[in-house]
């Protein structure tokens, strides 16, 4: 790739997609769930900032059941780009869109009667049934009507004619961190299906589980799973039952470079000064392209955010600037148009998004869905 928008793309900023890694991950997920289980590839928000399409294409190719998105705009393009797959929307849309989910054959979580009923109308009026997921919260507290209050509801929509109660699902919200309330929901949502059944309702899929809920909760998969993290690579804890590979890599290289003497001051603030005569490269990334303004650490801090610049690891110096971030090579003179890893491997040297997470007090899934999607990604398979 080397246009965006048809302008030459001259700034040596890039993300790589290893296409590989993405399909280990999810034939890894599918041999761990076994064939009984389908899968829902949870692509939201440009698939986890890996690249909505193109992710969603290769995973098509594999086979996979069921695509999760964030919007009803994602839906869109990924039916404009051809994939017929089925989609669920996981996010709540206004009531008065309900008619775009009929238009484009893609299937609503439901939350609302309301909602439900104008799906329905708008169902009629075009001649077809349309198939929802509802969606019952047993203890994330965001969307879905709690299930406790949930017969209701469902019974009144078992009674719309034009839709079709496809799927029952609820959300974790702590399944990589606390077992016990896991199964506890886990166990609740188990009888609210037993109970429904009891009275002739009926889901075709039953799912609970993200990623952490794939892989530590085996009686969590009922017989859907919507993992999304595990697909590219990333870990919900550090221990992990099959092991998936990182897909993203984040690359720059090094714009500028210079020979500093000892005490001058690093970037905005003033926050670094070095300590001996050093070398100080300026790298093209900076917060504008997703690398945190918050990897800004204090000249003492323990653990520093580092890059790979050849197969070594450096220290990032002082603030992160909108398009730059300087970074000390010490003894090395480091000249420009050399390769600068911040997300990435080269040889034994890694850095992953975790451990950016984890320097910029965030999480991952942060790091990698807030890279700028006007950065190009190059795809390897
Ligand atoms: C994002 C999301 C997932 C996937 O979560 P991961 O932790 O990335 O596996 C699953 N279900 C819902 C409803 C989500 O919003």
């Amino acid at each position: 790739m080397n246009k965006i928008n048809n302008i030459k793309i001259i700034r040596p900023l890039w993300i790589e997609i290893d296409f590989k890694a993405l399909v280990h991950n999810y034939r890894a997920i599918r041999r761990f769930v076994g064939k009984d289980v389908k899968i829902i590839a949870t692509v939201k928000q440009s698939a986890y900032g890996h690249g909505l399409v193109q992710v969603a294409k290769r995973l098509s190719k594999e086979g996979v059941d069921y695509f999760g998105v964030g919007s009803m705009e994602e839906a869109v393009i990924l039916r404009q780009a051809g994939l017929s797959e089925r989609i669920l929307v996981l996010t709540a849309v206004l009531d008065k869109f309900a008619h775009e989910f009929v238009e484009s054959s893609v299937t609503a979580a439901v939350v609302s009667l309301s909602f439900a009923k104008k799906l329905d109308a708008a169902a009629k009026k075009a001649g077809k049934i349309a198939s929802v997921h509802v969606k019952v919260d047993t203890g994330m507290g965001r969307l879905g009507v709690y299930y406790k209050q949930a017969h209701q509801f469902i019974k009144a929509l078992a009674k719309l004619k034009n839709i079709k109660l496809e799927g029952i699902f609820t959300h974790f919200p702590s399944a990589d961190c606390d077992r016990k309330y896991t199964l506890i929901q886990t166990e609740k949502f188990n009888e609210f299906i037993e109970e429904l059944k009891a009275e002739g309702i009926n889901f075709q899929y039953h799912h609970c589980a993200n990623s952490a809920g794939t892989m530590y909760y085996p009686k969590a998969h009922f017989n859907m799973v919507r993992p999304g993290l595990i697909l590219y690579g990333m870990k919900p804890l550090p221990k992990v039952p099959f092991t998936v590979k990182p897909v993203l890599s984040l690359k720059s290289r090094v714009v500028f470079s210079k020979h500093v003497p000892e005490g001058v001051s690093v970037s905005y603030g003033r926050t670094h000064f070095t300590r001996k005569p050093t070398n100080i490269v300026t790298v093209a990334a900076g917060y504008a392209d997703g690398y945190p303004w918050a990897l800004s650490k204090a000249q003492n801090d323990k653990n520093p955010p580092r890059v790979i610049i050849g197969n070594k690891f450096y220290k990032v110096v002082g603030r992160v600037c909108m398009d730059h971030i300087m970074v000390d090579t010490g003894n090395d003179k480091i000249k420009p148009a050399a390769e600068v890893i911040l997300i990435g491997k080269k040889g034994k040297s890694e850095i992953t998004a975790q451990e950016v997470a984890d320097w910029a007090r965030t999480i991952p899934y942060e790091i990698t869905s807030r890279l700028s999607l006007k950065t190009p990604r190059i795809y390897k398979s």
